[in-house]
């Protein structure tokens, strides 16, 4: 048995969106951190959301403007400065799938919307289109209702990944299967450190703060920890995927009589030069009891309903379940922002959206900056039995030929 110790600043538990954005502006400010992930970097929710980085037009559906929807409302700026090469995080290399998402609404609603989104709160974020801007995909006679363009930009994830890991590789820790986590908290409720056992080696790992993104693995920590607050919510969804050779793809969101969009679609790339489309919104969310086969009927049903002048007769169909984690809310509601609660010298987060991830790793900023948390480490060097977690890729295209 090998026996190591290292000292960090920080360490961050889940290398997901939250993690790895944490990671890189904690960077930035001179602090050490270690990224502690168990599965791939990037591979919890955070590659299979659909990239859109809302600005919050989607929670002012029920005609209010939400507290959910000041929150969110500078992310698309934020994100679009770290496009441009000129925000907190260099995402120049990041591919933008559509500068656009878009929002239309079925026969009967249009006025009302039209109504709504022209007042006050959502005047620019939100514009309605004559025929002729229409995306490609809208661009047919059979096509009614209104179409609006929002300013949300949608995301090749996979891409924000890797820009996001490159920076902080060096940072990043796998936790096998095996090892087993350790923690040591004393009465006082302070995490001292934690202990990795991997068979043949121990490594003690302490650090003047400890910050868990793990998505839905941070329960099991949190139970590990006896911390019996915060709590975690989860989501479940149940998404459909459309892997087909229609040359135009699709980013909007559905709207009906309800809050929550029909149907958010949004086109993801494949090698062979097809799309994968996903639909999420309320599909996803109703149809949890669905069989896959019977997920895949709905979702045949209700999209030739609505895109009737799309030719789906060469389309491969798939679904995959997958589960939001988030803060415990009274009733299973939306959280309002990104989430974080520290006590002590841990802080446990969930960014609930991935456009909300600036904003979690600012909270963070400010919770070391109370804490009067400074960089104070030598940058650590790992045992070589540890190896850095591999980098999620694209998962659609291990559900199609
Ligand atoms: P995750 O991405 O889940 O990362 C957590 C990481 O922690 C994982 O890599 C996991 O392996 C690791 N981990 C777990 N347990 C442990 C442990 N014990 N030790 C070490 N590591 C551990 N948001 C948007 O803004 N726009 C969208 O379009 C959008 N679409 C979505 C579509 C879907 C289908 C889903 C599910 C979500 C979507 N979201 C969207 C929400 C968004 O994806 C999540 O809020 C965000 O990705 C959460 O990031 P995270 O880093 O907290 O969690």
């Amino acid at each position: 048995m090998t026996t190591d110790s290292i000292k960090t600043d920080i360490v961050i538990v889940g290398g997901g969106i939250a993690g790895l954005w944490l990671a890189n502006r904690l960077q930035q400010q001179g602090y050490n951190c270690l990224i502690l992930e168990k599965g791939s970097l990037g591979g919890g929710q955070t590659v299979k959301s659909q990239g859109i980085i809302h600005g919050g037009t989607k929670y002012t559906l029920t005609g209010t403007l939400t507290k959910s929807a000041e929150a969110i409302s500078q992310m698309p700026s934020r994100w679009r400065q770290c496009l441009a090469g000129e925000g907190e995080i260099d995402l120049t290399s990041v591919k933008v799938l559509s500068q656009h998402h878009y929002m239309w609404s079925t026969q009967g609603l249009g006025s009302k919307l039209t109504t709504f989104f022209a007042s006050k709160a959502l005047r620019g974020r939100v514009n309605k289109l004559s025929k002729k801007e229409y995306p490609t995909v809208f661009q047919n006679p059979a096509f009614k209702g209104d179409l609006y363009q929002l300013d949300e930009v949608v995301l090749d994830v996979p891409t924000v990944i890797q820009a996001l890991v490159k920076p902080v590789q060096q940072s990043t820790v796998q936790l096998t299967d095996n090892a087993q986590i350790d923690w040591q908290v004393n009465e006082q409720g302070t995490l001292n450190k934690f202990i990795i056992n991997d068979q043949n080696h121990q490594l003690a790992i302490s650090a003047q703060h400890f910050v868990l993104t793990a998505g839905e693995g941070t329960q099991d920590i949190l139970n590990q920890l006896n911390f019996s607050t915060p709590q975690m919510q989860l989501r479940p969804l149940h998404m459909a995927m459309i892997k087909h050779p229609h040359p135009h793809p699709i980013y909007a969101h559905c709207i009906g009589a309800q809050a929550l969009p029909k149907m958010t679609i949004t086109s993801h790339p494949t090698p062979d030069g097809q799309w994968v489309w996903y639909l999420g919104g309320a599909i996803a969310e109703n149809g949890l009891d669905k069989s896959t086969e019977e997920q895949i009927a709905t979702a045949k049903q209700q999209i030739q309903q609505l895109l009737p002048w799309v030719d789906f007769s060469q389309a491969q169909w798939a679904t995959f379940r997958v589960n939001r984690a988030e803060p415990k809310q009274s009733s299973l509601a939306r959280p309002d922002a990104a989430y974080c609660q520290t006590q002590n010298n841990v802080s446990v987060c969930w960014p609930t959206k991935l456009a909300l991830a600036p904003d979690l790793a600012d909270q963070i900023v400010e919770q070391l900056k109370t804490l009067s948390i400074q960089p104070n480490t030598t940058p650590a060097v790992l045992p070589d039995w540890l190896n850095s977690p591999t980098v999620s890729a694209p998962f659609w295209q291990e559900y199609f030929d």
